[in-house]
């Protein structure tokens, strides 16, 4: 099974993420970790990366597609992945397609959790106030630009994998076990 989770910051795509990997035996790609261990390991990617996430813009395409195109052929990729973060935008949409015709996997489905902006506010608020590890990159600041490049330039993927029959979307403002069930019973129908 191979997914791609969609959604905005805060929509809760990291739990569901999780429970797919621990239901399907997939495993979960997130860009987002993967360039936090980046920025800590102080790797080439990392010092590129680190200001730009700071300031909750996006780090380039060249760099994202190559992380990905190696990532999916790891052998821990075999039962499928659910991508979580990628793609961004429609340039990495299209890389994406053109790198899995390439390795002739296949696109199972994209879940979208639409969920209201109040609420994605509200959400962060206490997911900081939760953590004790506060994510350098969640201050208000940050948050506001990731949700504005959010709405510019990831939103207009529904419409691309829409057009590819690809896209199903889920009320991402229910409690997180019935966003599961939306979720399975969407799985369940492929
Ligand atoms: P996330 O945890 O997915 O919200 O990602 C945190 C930050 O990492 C984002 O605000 C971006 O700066 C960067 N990032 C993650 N995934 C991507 C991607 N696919 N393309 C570009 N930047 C990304």
């Amino acid at each position: 099974m191979r997914l791609i989770i969609l959604g905005p910051p805060g929509s809760g795509k990291g739990t569901q993420s999780t429970r797919l990997v621990e239901k399907y035996g997939i495993v979960q790609l997130s860009t987002g970790d993967m360039l936090r261990a980046a920025v800590k390991e102080e790797t080439e990617v990392g010092l590129k990366a680190k200001d730009v996430m700071g300031r909750g813009e996006l780090v380039s395409d060249d760099i994202m597609v190559s992380i990905i195109s190696d990532r999916v052929e790891k052998p821990d990729c075999k039962n499928g992945f659910v991508l979580d973060g990628f793609p961004r935008n429609i340039a990495q949409a299209e890389a994406l397609e053109k790198l899995m015709d390439e390795k002739e996997l296949n696109l199972d489905s994209v879940i979208e959790l639409e969920v209201d902006e109040t609420i994605l506010q509200d959400r962060i608020e206490s997911r900081k106030e939760q953590s004790t590890d506060v994510r350098s990159d969640d201050n208000v600041e940050t948050l506001k630009n990731r949700l504005e490049v959010y709405r510019a330039q990831t939103a207009p993927l529904t419409k691309y994998y829409d057009e590819r029959n690809k896209l199903r979307r889920v009320n991402g403002m229910q409690d997180v076990d019935q966003v599961t069930k939306q979720i399975d019973d969407i799985l369940s129908d492929l």
